[in-house]
C-alpha cells in the first residue's frame, strides 16, 4: 500500500517557517500539519492545539519516557517534541504530512524516515532575519540577539537539505515552497495508481 509523503521545513527562527506552512496548507488543504508538543507559552495569537499542543515540562518529560515521540529537541530553553502516534496513522491512511521543526529534529526524522523530503528555509540576509524578529514582538532583544547570533551556524547545515528557499520576497518563497510540495506529490511513481483505469501497458 502507498504511504503519504512527509515534508520537513526548517530554518533559524524568523527565517518564516510558520508563516509559509500556514499559507501552504490553504493552498494544499489535503496536507496535515504535524502539532508539536511544547513547553513553551503561547503566543499571542496561538491557539492551543493549531500551532503547538501547550504542556508542562512535567508532562512533556513524561511523554519523553513513555516514547511517544518520535524526536524531541531543547531549544532556547523549551522542549519540543513531534508525536510518533500521528506520524504512523497519517502515512499509514496514504495522507502526506508538513513538519515544522529544527534542524536536529528534521535529521533525526531523516533518518528514522529516509523518504521524508527536507526543504530549508534562509532569510536574504542576518540583518532582514534580525528586523523580522523584532517586527515580531514575540521575543525580548536579548532573545532576538541569540537567536540571530545562532542563525549563521544553522544556515551552513542548509547544505545537506534536498530544497533551500530564499524567503526574500514573501510570495516568491510561498510559490516555491507550493511548486516543491506539488512537484513531489506528481512524481510518476505516486501518480502510477492513476494509470490503471486506462488498462495494462502495451
Ligand atoms: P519562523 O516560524 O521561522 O520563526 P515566522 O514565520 O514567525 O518565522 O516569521 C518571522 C516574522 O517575519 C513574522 O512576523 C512574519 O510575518 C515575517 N515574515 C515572514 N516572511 C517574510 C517576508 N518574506 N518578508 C517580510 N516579513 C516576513
Ligand atoms: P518557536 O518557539 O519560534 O515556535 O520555535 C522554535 C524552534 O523550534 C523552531 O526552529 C521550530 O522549527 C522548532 N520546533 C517546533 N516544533 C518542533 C519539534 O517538534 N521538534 C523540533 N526538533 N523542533 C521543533
Amino acid at each position: 500500500m502507498e504511504t503519504g509523503l512527509l515534508f520537513i521545513v526548517s530554518g533559524p527562527s524568523g527565517s518564516g517557517k510558520s508563516t509559509l506552512c500556514k499559507d501552504l496548507v490553504k493552498l494544499i488543504p489535503d496536507i496535515q500539519f504535524s502539532v508539536s508538543y511544547t513547553t513553551r507559552l503561547p503566543r499571542k495569537d496561538e491557539r492551543p492545539g493549531e500551532a503547538y499542543h501547550f504542556v508542562s515540562r512535567e508532562t512533556f518529560t513524561a511523554m519523553i519516557d513513555k516514547g511517544e515521540f518520535a524526536e524531541w529537541a531543547e531549544i532556547y530553553g523549551h522542549l519540543y517534541g513531534t508525536p510518533r502516534s500521528v506520524i504512523e496513522q497519517t502515512l499509514r491512511k496514504g495522507n502526506d504530512l508538513l513538519f515544522d521543526i529544527d534542524g536536529q529534529g528534521s535529521r533525526q526524522l531523516k533518518k528514522n524516515y529516509p523518504r521524508a523530503i527536507t526543504i530549508f528555509l534562509i532569510p536574504p540576509s542576518l540583518e532582514e532575519l534580525e528586523k523580522r524578529l523584532q517586527k515580531r514582538e514575540t521575543d525580548s532583544s536579548a532573545v532576538i540577539g541569540e537567536r540571530v547570533a545562532k542563525a549563521g551556524a544553522e544556515i551552513a547545515q542548509a547544505r545537506g537539505y534536498a530544497y533551500i528557499i530564499i524567503n526574500d520576497i514573501y510570495a516568491q518563497a510561498l510559490q516555491a515552497l507550493h511548486s516543491i510540495v506539488l512537484a513531489e506529490k506528481h512524481r510518476g511513481e505516486r501518480m502510477k495508481k492513476h494509470l490503471t483505469i486506462f488498462g495494462k501497458p502495451r
